[in-house]
């Protein structure tokens, strides 16, 4: 086989001097000196996790993350091409040059101060009364900043094809209801910086130190009470708990005191008869726990969301101050990220899809979408296969899980339909102007959308992304260009390293469609039991196996991973890294051959490993493991190849040893 080499990523300098291998994988990651079946994580990422210490900058630092720097700098090459202002510059880059320049452009935003925020402050603090504050709170959703509940469009989970209004819990600024409730030291003390950190904001913004603190502790009271009634992580994980059709007049019942015509006149919707509630329990607690809110605690809340949301458009101080609690404490980061980063990713989030059209051009060829297609074509097919020889699904339940296989629908790339701006107004020197207007937008095309039939074609997320997802309503499987490319995905380099990479992440998607979630939506994307009791019990039998393995995997110090947070996702590694090997052994049909010394197999597992590399600051691996429904890297890989008997076979593992499971679990 010719010599192929690796296309590096750009970041480390170590890279560069990387030798070339025959098949591309990066076997100057690995470390070997460490036994495949004692660590495999360790083995597959050593060396990586050793030359790629944290940067300063960041909490987490991975190959997802190494590859997002490489798009970013991508981005801002577009980017600052684009804010040079000239003759020819076309439309499309003149918006989204504008919108970069104005969020570099710190010596405006300095100067302007408080003048932006100002209108916004005022009336927040003029409020008098209920119908006042009911006004705000509509006010500041359509600006896209969600205190004390969510309001939006979503399609009728038993409907799919029609899109419905939609409420639900919200208006938490720590990450989870648990850090308000929890009376350990380390959430005390969190309680305690996030005080410390809104009353430093309030006196950025001109109060008193007495005046600024009381308002904090009335930040952390009202927030206090939203997290006592909010629904828990895992519960909202059950789409069955979180479906309650209910007309106004129910909802009116559930909220006395709360004006919702006045909420909903404010907000610009369509009208509705039957929206959903997520929590009927928590927009009942509120409205009785609520109900004699002094209007002070409610100017304070809505204030602080308000300079959060927008610390950035702000002087630097309100910068540095978030920064200093929610990245240098909540996170363990410790710089900031360089301004033009950041404004990267600003750009990309106020006109995601004129900056994604600029970038798929670049980017992303007629031959890598061909390859990519082959690839879910193969992963399709093997989902298929293991479908139809499990042992414990019956008959009737295989057909209708191959239905749903069948209908679901595989996006590459980007969105087929781009988003539309034409109503942002973007201004070169009103950098905190653009991001409530690009907010304003996007909540009003959302909310727009409500009574109408639901467009299956929409996404979720920006192309640059490196990510990839499932949506059950719509059962499609979507992979924007961001992510494929190495160490996902290469053209040119050995399939069995695309299989493990690429196509693992493609099986991890399709996989979600029948995971403790996606298994309730059918293939239409509607919530209906489609499972037999039979095989439904046998389902809940294996996911529990997969729900205590992880929840015996440490996250941090005493902080274990929560099993039926992560299920869905866990469920999903091991049943795409099954289904991955299945495809690569169909597709080469037992004529590989070993390339660097290692079979087709061991290199799949290889190429699955080195997408999970990661060096991770203590506190975000605390946080999320109370928050991130994905387990850390190292138990995505060894939690999920020590359910592997394909994997101890091809690294000639024995039992006994760690990566040998004594109870292997399995699902798909
Ligand atoms: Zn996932």
């Amino acid at each position: 086989m010719k010599l192929r080499f690796l296309i590096p990523l750009l970041a480390p300098v170590f890279a560069l001097a990387q030798p070339r291998y025959a098949s591309g994988l990066d076997v100057a990651a690995m470390n070997k000196s460490v036994d495949p079946c004692v660590d495999f994580y360790q083995y597959a990422c050593g060396n990586w996790i050793a030359s790629n210490p944290l940067p300063g900058d960041r909490a987490r630092w991975g190959r997802f993350t190494e590859l997002s720097n490489h798009n970013e700098k991508v981005l801002l090459d577009i980017l600052q091409g684009a804010a040079v202002v000239t003759a020819k510059r076309s439309a499309l880059d003149a918006k989204i040059g504008d919108a970069f320049a104005a969020c570099m452009d710190t010596a405006t935003i300095n100067k302007r101060g408080m003048e932006p925020i100002k209108p916004e402050l005022d009336r927040i603090n003029s409020m008098n009364s209920m119908p006042d504050m009911v006004d705000e709170l509509a006010r500041l959703h359509r600006v896209g900043i969600g205190v004390v509940f969510m309001f939006g469009a979503r399609p009728d989970a038993k409907d799919s094809n029609r899109t419905i209004a939609a409420l639900g819990q919200g208006g938490l600024s720590l990450p989870d209801r648990e850090y308000y409730l929890k009376s350990d030291p380390k959430s005390v003390e969190i309680r305690h910086h996030f005080v410390d950190h809104v009353k430093k904001m309030f006196q950025l913004a001109g109060d008193t130190a007495e005046s600024a603190a009381a308002k904090a502790q009335m930040v952390l009271a009202l927030e206090t009470t939203l997290a006592k009634d909010s629904m828990d992580r895992v519960s909202m994980r059950d789409p069955n708990k979180t479906y309650h059709m209910m007309s106004m007049r129910e909802v009116a019942a559930l909220t006395p005191g709360f004006d919702w015509s006045l909420y909903l006149a404010a907000t610009g919707a369509p009208k509705f008869d039957t929206l959903n509630v997520s929590q009927p329990d928590y927009f009942k607690q509120i409205a009785a726990d609520l109900a004699g809110e002094p209007i002070e605690s409610w100017r304070a809340y809505f204030s602080y969301h308000l300079l959060r949301a927008t610390a950035s458009a702000l002087p630097e101080s309100f910068e540095n101050e978030s920064f200093d609690f929610w990245s240098r404490y909540m996170t363990g980061t410790k710089e900031q990220r360089p301004r033009s980063a950041r404004c990267v990713g600003v750009v990309d989030r106020q006109l995601g899809d004129l900056l994604g059209q600029k970038y798929i051009e670049l980017t992303f060829g007629a031959d890598a979408k061909k390859q990519i297609t082959q690839l879910v074509d193969a992963l399709e097919k093997a989902m298929g296969e293991d479908i139809r020889t499990l042992d414990w699904m019956t008959e009737d339940t295989k057909k209708a899980a191959l239905a749903k296989l069948k209908a679901i629908t595989n996006n590459v790339g980007s969105p087929q339909k781009w988003r539309e701006y034409s109503k942002v107004k973007i201004a070169r020197d009103d950098f905190f102007g653009n991001g409530m207007r690009s907010a304003q937008a996007a909540y009003e095309q959302r909310i727009e959308k409500i009574g109408k039939p639901t467009d299956k074609t929409e996404w979720g997320m920006t192309t640059p992304t490196v990510n990839a997802f499932y949506s059950p309503q719509n059962n499609t499987i979507n992979f924007p260009a961001g992510i494929l490319q190495p160490p996902f995905f290469d053209p040119k380099r050995d399939i069995a390293l695309n299989f493990g990479g690429a196509g693992m992440v493609i099986g991890h998607e399709m996989t979600h469609g029948f995971d403790d979630q996606g298994r309730k939506f059918d293939g239409d994307g509607n919530l209906r039991d489609w499972w037999t009791a039979k095989d439904g019990a046998e389902f809940e039998k294996r996911a529990a196996c997969i729900a205590n393995e992880y929840s015996g995997f440490t996250a941090v110090d005493d902080v274990k991973l929560n099993g039926r947070l992560t299920l869905g996702e866990n469920s999903a590694d091991n049943g795409g890294l099954r289904i991955a090997l299945m495809a690569l052994e169909d597709t080469l049909k037992g004529k590989g051959e070993t390339l660097d010394g290692f079979t087709p197999e061991q290199r799949l597992f290889l190429g699955f490993g080195q997408i999970w590399c990661e060096n991770t600051a203590p506190q975000e691996v605390r946080a999320r493991a109370m928050t991130d429904p994905h387990s850390p890297g190292r138990y995505r890989v060894n939690g999920t190849v020590q359910n592997m008997p394909e994997f101890q076979k091809a690294f000639s593992c024995k039992a006994g040893q760690p990566m040998v499971s004594q109870n292997a679990c399995r699902v798909w």
